[in-house]
């Protein structure tokens, strides 16, 4: 593009930093001031403008704009202010514009196919303008965070995690597709609010549902072939189905899933570098059982087996509880995925006794439910253990099963303690604690790069074990000082890497990689990542 069309391309723009040269060459002189800026006053002009904004909806609004006019300053700033700009981004500002996206909604973004494009989803995908798309994020927003079913709206998700692939691993923009299956919602206020930007009708499901998602995966194939699919925020009755259905057929995972487990065990490997105890002799209770929850389960068990221990052992190291209490061998209505947990114990319906009872060495929540970790079970894992390991992995933070200062305050400051979304440091006892936040964040953007680099015909378990591992190695003394059992986020271009390379290992080593292996893996990682910089057009 040239002229006026180019200042209005994203992709393109530079805003007030064309050189003179530039402006020149691409008959845009007298359409942008005189001076030119450096990227970095550039950068300084967006802080400015956003840290006045009065909330954070409100600055999820301008990044959106930002993203909107200049995708290089956007990505820019996103990545050299990641611990300032995530939780607008991300959790937990992303749910807030979920709940109200068809309210802000400015320029759409990403593909939506609703039941109505049956038959012609390969056409819909056509439609996209970038060609080379090798990674998908999907939502049907039905489990959007822990917020429920928000339909098309869920489509901020998505939008979200794409824009941190690119400044966390640096996946290029045009290489990324956010997509939300619009098959309705369940959500009436939502249906019946005017503004609503989905189909007003109820979610389909069943066969028809099926079949939708079968043409998309299938028009995927077709149209981007070998592209990673994230499936990301479905609902529990369909993400481990899809996840079965596809894992072997496709490219893809499901972050809530496969990500979420190896966060959490990167987590339990952090906390114990700091307890100096051993995987296996943990006893860990998970409140929640499901995508979330499940998913963990089976990882930890994987690294426990691979540790030595007998899987049956392991299993039996690993405790849930879901909405109806804990889950043992006596219940007769748990799912496949909840039954290989039940073990032989007396039902105990409330967490509280369940803590009492089984002796918890590590406590992870993954409920969606705020403040099941009340004073009572925290000060109970306090007196049975020295150091607690708990984790309150719900997101937004409003649905956090306990906050950071709670953490700390129940447990005398004894507690290892991560959480979902982010809580700010805090003083307590005179000291400041800066607690980790135990996100797939660290886990997605690393794995991404390591499958895209490699070609992974398909993503498997390993690939995360490999993935959680690299992680927990990153965290430095310092950061466990503070009581920060993940890496600092300043550092995630280098954690994303170092993961992408242990995952594109995998894929060598298990004869899934397409892409013929490279003398020196690391220099070639290291030179696919997109570094948000002006390039020059003459
Ligand atoms: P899910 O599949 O719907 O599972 C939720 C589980 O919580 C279910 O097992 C449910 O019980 C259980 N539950 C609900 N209310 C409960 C209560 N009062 N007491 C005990 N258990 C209860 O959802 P999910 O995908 O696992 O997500 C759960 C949460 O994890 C969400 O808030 C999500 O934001 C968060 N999450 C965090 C991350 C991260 O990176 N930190 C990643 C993914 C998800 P039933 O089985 O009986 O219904
Ligand atoms: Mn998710």
């Amino acid at each position: 593009p040239k002229g006026i069309a180019l200042l209005r391309n994203p992709d393109f723009n530079k805003g007030t930093a064309f050189t003179e040269e530039e402006k020149d060459a691409l008959g845009i002189r007298g359409l942008v001031p005189p001076r030119v800026h450096t990227i970095q006053e550039q950068i300084r002009r967006v802080l400015e403008n956003l840290r006045r904004k009065p909330n954070n909806l409100e600055k999820y609004i301008f990044l959106t704009g930002l993203q909107d006019r200049n995708k290089t300053l956007f990505y820019r700033v996103l990545l050299d202010n990641i611990e300032e700009l995530l939780p607008i981004v991300y959790t937990p500002t992303v749910g807030q514009a979920c709940q109200e996206y068809g309210h802000i909604f400015r320029r759409p973004r990403g593909i939506y196919i609703s039941p109505h494009d049956r038959g012609r989803v390969v056409k819909v995908l056509r439609n996209w303008p970038h060609k080379n798309v090798r990674i998908i994020v999907v939502t049907d927003g039905e489990r959007i965070l822990g917020l429920g079913d928000l339909g098309a709206d869920g489509m901020g998700i998505p939008v979200g995690k794409l824009a941190l692939y690119t400044a966390c691993a640096g996946i290029h923009h045009s290489q990324s597709l956010p997509v939300a299956l619009d098959v309705g919602t369940d959500n009436e206020a939502l249906r019946d609010d005017p503004l609503y930007i989905g189909v007003r009708r109820p979610r389909l499901r069943g066969p028809e549902y099926d079949a939708l998602v079968e043409e998309f995966v299938m028009a995927v194939q077709h149209v981007f072939p070998g592209a990673l699919i994230q499936f990301e925020d479905f609902a529990n009755r369909n993400a481990f189905r899809l996840l079965q259905r596809y894992r072997n057929r496709v490219c893809c995972f499901n972050d809530d899933i496969q990500g979420t487990a190896a966060v959490a065990l990167a987590g339990l490997y952090g906390a114990l570098r700091l307890t100096g105890g051993r995987l296996q002799d943990q006893r860990i209770l998970f409140m929640g059982a499901g995508e979330a929850g499940l998913g963990a389960g089976e990882l930890v068990v994987s690294a426990m087996t691979a540790e030595g221990l007998d899987p049956q052992e392991a299993r039996s190291r690993c405790w849930f509880m879901d909405s109806k209490g804990l889950i043992v061998q006596a219940r007769d209505d748990l799912n496949e995925h909840k039954r290989v947990f039940a073990h032989p114990h007396p039902f105990v319906a409330d967490l509280a006794s369940a803590v009492e009872t089984l002796r918890p060495t590590a406590l992870i929540g993954v409920s969606g439910v705020a403040g099941l970790f009340n004073e009572g079970v925290l000060r109970t894992m306090a007196r049975i253990n020295d150091r607690p390991i708990v984790f309150a992995l719900s997101n937004p933070t409003s649905n956090a099963e306990c906050t950071a200062r709670e953490a700390y305050e129940a447990t005398d400051g004894r507690v290892i303690f991560a959480s979902g979304s982010p809580f700010e440091p805090f003083t307590y006892k005179g000291r400041t604690v800066r607690t980790g936040q135990g996100n797939n964040i660290y886990i997605f953007p690393g794995v991404g790069l390591g499958v895209i680099a490699s070609g992974a015909r398909h993503v498997t378990d390993e690939m995360f074990f490999v993935a959680a591992k690299s992680l927990a190695q990153m965290v430095l003394p310092e950061d466990l000082q503070e009581g920060m059992i993940f890496p600092r986020l300043t550092r995630i271009r280098e954690v994303s890497l170092k993961i992408a390379q242990a995952v594109a290992y995998v894929a060598y080593r298990s004869a899934l990689a397409t892409v013929d292996p490279p003398e020196d893996l690391e220099a070639y990682i290291q030179s696919l990542a997109y570094v948000p910089e002006y390039e020059s057009y003459v």
